[in-house]
């Protein structure tokens, strides 16, 4: 692609929002007041090439990416977090800019050597070329020039734009999977994501050796590709595809495949009025067969926080039970579903499409009596636990159906205190 075909692309208000372009003028105006070369590179050169909306930018500079963030606060305005040890910082833009998100983080080229298998690597400061040698993809090794009369100029060494021409994934050098396993991880998602193919010799190095380091990897950094993978569009041909190059059972013996049944369900998001999370939901609908010790076992490899296990565990549980609850009355339903959490609910109503549930989601879960602790307490009754039972058998009887007004409920209640 030529120097002019990119300016056009930077100048695409449909694919970089035009508060983003000033963004981008004023970083490179500023690299070029300080004689600092800078570049965007990764996933914004390979979106844009693709005409795509760009996402998230990553700035590069050869140079001092403290210094240069100093720099631009001083000059535009906003907060520095810098992070001397790293060579790197987060600029905090200025609040009026209004941009989303209201960081960009600032990176000093850098060379990586890994020293342990699965471990994060070591860095040094270097140069923009070292840089893009040390990424995952060729497609994701590219980077733009901005400053001065550099603004608009393509590196790519390791010939992306080829790939990304021909829909290739093709790792940088063959030992690249065993230094870190996440990539097979990423390389899934970009598979389906932009439905491109994993370039020959890369799919082979999917293999037994690079699956052997896998059990190095932290829960923390597995989860976070797990994460990655449910945000996505796509998630449910990524999952299945993680299970069929045999990703699971390094991480955890019993990592289960994910049922191809419930994929249509990964792309639902509840219409009910109900804290829904997708990641939550994937990890739901992939473990809600596993036995209880599985999911403990598997949530404690995971790294998963205390509620999320809880929540998946509710879903196996109320499935399990389900069976039992079939055919009982509303308040049964409503005292055996309070305590779980609404989305493990809503899962468990998606897989076996129990009306009971979603008739709690939406109805049952609201309905209180109007009488209340102090009215009981106005009618001369001690408080103890009797308050409770009148509470919540006053509730079953409005679940139901034996009161359908408040004369009624008081008529009911004044039975009960004679
Ligand atoms: P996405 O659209 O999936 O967010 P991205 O390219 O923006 O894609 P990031 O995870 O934000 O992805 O990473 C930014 C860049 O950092 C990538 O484009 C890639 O060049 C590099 N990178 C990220 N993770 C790795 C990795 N594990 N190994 C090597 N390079 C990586």
């Amino acid at each position: 692609m030529q120097k002019d075909d990119i300016l056009r692309l930077l100048r695409d208000v449909n694919l970089i929002p035009s508060e983003k372009q000033t963004l981008l003028s004023n970083i490179a105006a500023q690299a070029a007041a300080m004689d600092m070369p800078c570049y965007i590179v990764g996933g914004f050169v390979r979106d844009l090439l693709l005409s795509k909306p760009v996402s998230d930018l990553d700035i590069i500079v050869e140079g001092d990416a403290v210094k240069f963030g100093n720099a631009l606060v001083k000059k535009f305005g906003g907060k520095l977090t810098p992070h001397h040890k790293f060579h790197t910082a987060i600029w905090h833009l200025p609040e009026t800019w209004n941009l989303v998100p209201g960081t960009l983080d600032l990176i000093t080229a850098r060379k990586e050597t890994y020293e342990r298998r699965g471990a994060l690597p070591a860095v040094t400061p270097s140069t923009i070329k070292d840089d893009l040698l040390r990424r995952d993809f060729t497609i994701n090794a590219m980077a733009i020039r901005l400053d001065g009369d550099h603004f608009g100029e393509l590196l790519d060494p390791l010939n992306g734009q080829a790939d990304l021409e021909e829909g290739l994934i093709r790792i940088l050098h063959p030992r690249s999977f065993i230094d870190d396993p996440t990539r097979i991880f990423r390389a899934i998602r970009y598979e389906a994501r932009y439905s491109f193919n994993l370039e020959h010799s890369t799919f082979g190095l999917i293999n037994f050796e690079s699956l052997d380091v896998i059990p190095r990897l932290s829960g923390e950094r597995i989860r976070h590709e797990f994460d990655l993978i449910f945000e996505e569009e796509k998630s449910s041909q990524m999952i299945l595809r993680a299970g069929e190059l045999g990703l699971f059972k390094p991480i955890h013996p019993k990592l289960p495949l994910f049922n191809p049944d419930y994929s249509d369900f990964l792309e639902m998001d509840p219409t009910l009025d109900i804290p829904a999370s997708r990641t939550a939901m994937g990890y739901m609908l992939w473990l809600m067969d596993s036995s209880e010790d599985e999911i403990l076992s598997i949530g404690r490899r995971l790294d998963f926080t205390s509620e999320l296990t809880y929540s998946v565990w509710a879903v196996s549980q109320l499935k399990k039970s389900l069976p039992f609850l079939t055919g009982s009355t509303p308040s049964v339903w409503t005292f055996a579903l309070e305590k779980l959490p609404l989305l493990s609910i809503y899962v468990v109503y998606l897989v076996a499409r129990e009306d009971a549930l979603l008739d709690f989601l939406s109805l049952w879960r609201h309905v209180k009596p109007h009488t209340t602790g102090d009215d009981l307490k106005a009618r001369g009754l001690e408080p103890g636990p009797r308050f409770g039972e009148i509470l919540i058998q006053l509730r079953a009887a409005w679940l139901d159906g034996d009161v359908h007004s408040f004369d009624d409920e008081l008529h009911l209640l004044e039975m009960w205190l004679k």
